[in-house]
C-alpha cells in the first residue's frame, strides 16, 4: 500500500490486464470503483480483488481517468512526483540549450511538458494533476535554472477534457514567480528569445509560436539536414511546410539556396526574420503558398532540387481521417520524389501518431514507385532523444522522419 493512506481506484479485470501490459492510461470504463478523490489527486490503483498494484493520477472529467506513474507503492507519492521531475531533468544533457526537459508520460509525469529555449522556459500542464502542481513546478524551475522567463502555454484543447481553462500566462520573470492574469489564446503577447542551433541563431516566441514556441522535436533533424547537404555539396534545396525555417536555415548555412514554402504569412515573416538574423537573406527565398499547389507548379516548371524537405502538419489526426491523411502524404511525397535531381535526397516527415511507422513507410514506397524512382532508404529517424516515446504506449511514438536518396 502506498505509505500515507491514499484513495484507491479499483480496476476491472480488463483494466488490470491493460495496466499489466504496461500501458499507463486506463479508461473510465475499466474502473470498477472510483477513488474518493478530487481531480488531479495521486491515488493508489488496485486490481478487482483490491490488491494495490501502482500509483496514478486521477481525473474526474477525462475519459482517460487514470494515468499510471512509475512511483513505488512504498514511496510517499508527492515526494515521488518531485523525484520524477528531478530525474527527467537529470536525464537531459545539461548543455543543451534548445530542447525538452520533461516529456509527459515518457518521463512518468502525465501531462507535464517543459521546454528550454536558452535561458527561457515554456511549460504545458495538460492534465489536472499537472495543472495543480504547476505553481510548484514554476518555483522548482526558478531555483534550478534561474530562467529569464517561464511561460505557461496552456492553450491546447486537451485541457478542456480535463476541465481546465485554456490560456497563456507568464509564470515567472528574472528567476522569480509572478502573479499574472491568464492571457486569452487570442492575445498577441510576445516573449521573444534568440537561441543558437548549430551554427545559426534562431528567434523563437514562447507566447505566440506554435506548441511551446517551436517544433523542438525537429532540432536534431534540422541539423542532420544541414550535415547531409554539406557532405554532399548540395546547392539547391526546397523546404516545404517550413514554419519558421528550422530546416531552411541549416540548409542555407550549409551552402544551399533554399526555397522555403508555408501557407501561413506569419510563418513566412518568421523565416525572413531568421534569414536576416543570420545574414542568409540572399540564400533563402520564402514563399507564402499552399504546398500542394506549389509542388505542382514546381513540377510543371521543370525545376529540380538536390534536397527536398516535407514536414507537413498532422494529416491523419483522427481515426476517420487516416485514409484521407495517407492520400495527402502520398501526393506530396510523389511530387517531392519527382522534384529531385539524380543523387538527390528526400527528407520526409509525418507527425501523425495514427499514420504508424509501417503505414507511413508503405505510403512512401507507393510514392516512390509511382514517381518511377529507385529510392534508397538511408536513414530512419524520429524526434531527438529528449522527446522519448514510451514503448508500452504506441501513441506516444508520433514523429517519423525518413531520409531517402534517389
Ligand atoms: N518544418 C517546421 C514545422 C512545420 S509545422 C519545423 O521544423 O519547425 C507545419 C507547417 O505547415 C505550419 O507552419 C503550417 O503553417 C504549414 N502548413 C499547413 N498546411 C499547409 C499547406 N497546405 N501548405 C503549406 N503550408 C502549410
Amino acid at each position: 500500500m502506498a505509505r500515507n493512506t491514499r484513495p484507491i481506484a479499483r480496476l476491472t479485470g480488463r483494466g488490470l490486464r491493460r495496466l499489466r501490459n504496461g500501458h499507463p492510461w486506463i479508461y473510465r470504463s475499466d474502473i470498477q470503483v472510483n477513488p474518493e478523490a478530487e481531480s488531479g489527486a495521486l491515488v493508489a490503483v488496485a486490481g478487482p480483488k483490491g490488491r494495490a498494484v501502482g500509483v496514478a493520477t486521477w481525473s474526474t472529467t477525462s475519459l482517460i481517468a487514470i494515468r499510471r506513474l512509475p512511483i513505488r507503492l512504498d514511496e510517499e507519492v508527492e515526494a515521488g512526483w518531485w523525484r520524477l521531475v528531478e530525474a527527467a531533468v537529470a536525464r537531459r544533457p545539461a548543455d543543451r540549450v534548445a530542447g525538452r526537459l520533461i516529456y509527459g508520460d515518457a518521463d512518468g509525469l502525465p501531462g507535464v511538458i517543459v521546454d528550454r529555449y536558452g535561458d527561457a522556459l515554456s511549460v504545458q500542464s495538460l492534465t489536472a494533476a499537472a495543472a495543480q502542481r504547476e505553481p510548484e513546478l514554476a518555483r522548482w524551475l526558478c531555483e534550478r535554472f534561474s530562467p529569464s522567463i517561464v511561460v505557461a502555454r496552456n492553450d491546447p484543447r486537451v485541457r478542456v477534457l480535463e476541465g481546465l481553462p485554456q490560456g497563456r500566462q507568464v509564470l515567472a520573470r528574472a528567476g522569480a514567480p509572478v502573479e499574472a492574469p491568464l492571457l486569452s489564446p487570442e492575445d498577441e503577447a510576445h516573449a521573444p528569445v534568440e537561441v543558437p542551433i548549430g551554427d545559426v541563431v534562431m528567434g523563437f516566441d514562447l507566447l505566440s509560436g506554435q506548441k511551446t514556441g517551436a517544433f523542438l522535436d525537429q532540432v536534431e533533424n534540422w541539423q542532420r539536414a544541414g550535415a547531409i547537404a554539406r557532405e554532399r555539396g548540395f546547392t539547391e534545396a526546397l523546404d516545404c511546410f517550413c514554419y519558421e525555417g528550422g530546416f531552411s536555415l541549416q540548409l542555407a548555412r550549409a551552402g544551399c539556396s533554399v526555397e522555403s514554402v508555408d501557407a501561413s504569412g506569419g510563418a513566412i515573416a518568421r523565416v525572413k526574420a531568421n534569414a536576416e538574423r543570420n545574414g542568409l537573406s540572399d540564400r533563402i527565398n520564402a514563399v507564402e503558398a499552399n504546398a500542394f499547389e506549389h509542388l505542382r507548379a514546381l513540377e510543371a516548371s521543370g525545376r529540380k532540387f538536390d534536397l527536398v524537405v516535407l514536414d507537413p502538419p498532422a494529416f491523419a489526426k483522427r481515426r476517420d481521417a487516416v485514409e484521407s491523411g495517407l492520400r495527402a502524404y502520398k501526393e506530396i511525397n510523389l511530387r517531392g520524389f519527382k522534384l529531385l535531381k539524380p543523387g538527390g535526397v528526400l527528407i520526409t516527415c509525418s507527425c501523425s501518431a495514427l499514420a504508424t511507422r509501417s503505414k507511413f513507410a508503405e505510403v512512401i514506397s507507393k510514392a516512390a514507385a509511382d514517381a518511377g524512382v529507385w529510392a534508397r532508404w538511408i536513414e530512419g529517424r524520429g524526434p531527438g532523444a529528449d522527446h522519448p516515446a514510451l514503448i508500452t504506449a504506441p501513441e506516444t511514438d508520433y514523429l517519423k522522419v525518413m531520409i531517402l536518396e534517389v
